[in-house]
């Protein structure tokens, strides 16, 4: 039976999907010691752009007798409408479903999704690689006894008992060193690559930790000479996809050692926790190239983060963006609105005095209440009210109103597009620093004075070189600062790079 491996990615050129790779891999490491012969498995992915009829005709026409999708957050509802499509046109195809939107979600989805015949819950390799080994005969597969898998008999859902963890990562063959992913594919521009897998956190709204609740490092010699082999391909960028890679920072350094050592231009994409920073990391992220470097902190108010079960260091937070500052590296800041007990002014209060550390960036996510999470279950608790459809976003809770949502969803358009543009940076830190304005109300005075503007600017760059010295005279008239204008313009005009200010 030929077996596809498939998943819908964001967009096109982000399509290794490690997921399906490790499945392969393991299938067929496993499959010939138990049955003599390794089965036919294909990856197809595809991406957000491509239209279901589409993507349908494509899997029709590579005659699968088994399908799985990999199904998250931003690809669920699409695999589902494909599923029912799919099994209308061939009701004898198999079709298994896993991954973090799948596995909490097993009960419902079977109840409900007449398409869907198999979901395998949480760690996936070994409990598929069992699967097709029973479904060789689809028809009179017998799948009692296979751990991790819910499926329906009858009319009846039987979810078989939970599947313990595997105790070496390194059992998973590397799809890289395996050649399973052909890294000479002129395509390939962004290369993921996990270093571990697991966490050891607990964060309430998070869905990581309860499908991998330890932390299991890959091998560091396999990690080697993974970067080795990529590196040596140029990428464009290596995305260490670790939920936090400096977690133990003595082997997070010696993998940044490793990657300088084979580096040959490439850049670098890290999660990392700012407590652990210290200068000699922040050094080797400069020499690695770290160019994006994502820091979730969710909120600094300490009230919501006993409330959602995380851990944070001011002190040594500091000291952490001190040193990403002093080697003037790029690196996001993450905040996430409607949590337990975050109200407007407790956010405000966060991102000002995240502001006030002269971050490269700060981000404001919205709250999604996943499936399967602690946060889900408290939720009501809280008040916190949340779409049942994917993405999940809360629109209030007991301390943030559906306008302040609202209203932070703006906010964080102009946090990415006036304070990250550059341009008007500078002038936003001297105008707090001589006017006494808070950032966040600097931003929100954007956001009022954008709204007059009736059409979105398509070209943003080109809008802020155009406007910011209008929107500079605008604070100054509301703030009664008019003297301001004059002395803060040169320094704007300087930074405004636009045929209209020449
Ligand atoms: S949010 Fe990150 S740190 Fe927290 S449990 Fe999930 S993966 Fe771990």
């Amino acid at each position: 039976m030929k077996i596809l491996l498939s998943s819908i990615c964001l967009e096109a050129g982000t399509d290794i999907q490690l997921a399906l790779y490790y499945l392969k891999g393991y299938v067929l490491k496993n499959r010939p010691a138990q049955t003599g012969h390794s089965p036919e498995v294909v990856i197809q992915v595809f991406n957000e752009n491509q239209n279901i009829p589409a993507i349908i005709k494509n899997i029709i026409r590579l005659k699968p007798g088994l399908i799985g999708f990999s199904c998250y957050l931003w690809n669920i509802e699409k695999i589902l409408n494909i599923c029912r499509r799919l099994k209308k046109i061939r009701p004898g195809l198999k079709i298994v479903l896993g991954g973090p939107e799948a596995s909490p979600r097993a009960q419902d989805l079977l109840a409900k999704e007449k398409a869907i015949d198999i979901v395998v819950r949480g760690e996936g390799e070994e409990s598929f690689a069992q699967l097709l080994i029973r479904m060789e005969h689809p028809a009179t597969a017998d799948l009692s006894g296979i751990r991790g898998v819910s499926f329906r008999k009858g009319i009846e859902i039987i979810h078989n008992p939970q599947r313990p963890l595997l105790r070496n990562a390194g059992d998973i063959p590397s799809p890289y060193l395996s050649g399973l992913i052909d890294l000479k594919d002129k395509n390939i521009v962004d290369v993921p690559l996990e270093t571990m897998r697991g966490c050891s956190s607990r964060c309430d709204y998070c869905y990581y930790h309860k499908n991998f609740p330890v932390l299991r490092y890959f091998p560091l010699k396999r990690v080697e000479k993974e970067l080795k082999l990529i590196l040596s391909h140029k990428p464009h960028e290596v995305y260490l996809m670790d939920p936090t890679f400096n977690s133990n920072p003595r082997r997070a350094k010696k993998i940044l050692k490793m990657f300088i050592r084979y580096n040959q231009g490439a850049n670098l994409h890290v999660e990392l926790k700012a407590e652990l920073v210290d200068e000699e990391m922040a050094g080797l992220l400069s020499q690695a190239n770290a160019y994006n470097i994502e820091i979730g902190i969710q909120s600094t108010n300490p009230r919501t983060l006993k409330a959602i079960n995380r851990r944070f260091n001011k002190e040594k937070f500091i000291k952490g963006i001190r040193c990403l500052n002093k080697f003037k590296l790029y690196y996001e800041i993450q905040l996430i609105d409607a949590l337990p007990h975050q109200n407007y002014d407790s956010l405000m209060k966060s991102l000002d005095w995240l502001y006030s550390m002269h971050p490269a960036k700060v981000v404001i996510f919205r709250l999604a209440v996943l499936p399967g999470t602690t946060l889900r279950n408290k939720a009501k608790s809280f008040g916190i009210e949340y779409s049942h459809r994917a993405p999940y976003f809360a629109w209030k809770s007991n301390a943030m109103a559906y306008a302040e949502v609202k209203n932070i969803e703006k906010l964080a358009y102009a946090m990415d597009r006036l304070y990250d543009s550059q341009v008007f940076q500078k002038t936003l830190y001297a105008f707090k620093a001589k006017a006494g304005v808070k950032i966040s109300a600097i931003l929100q005075d954007w956001v009022i004075w954008e709204s007059r503007f009736k059409r979105k600017p398509v070209d943003y760059p080109e809008f802020l070189n155009r406007k910011s010295p209008m929107f500079l005279q605008y604070l100054c008239r509301k703030h009664s600062k008019a003297r301001l204008y004059t002395d803060l313009l040169p320094g704007l005009l300087k930074r405004v790079c636009s045929p209209y200010h020449k």
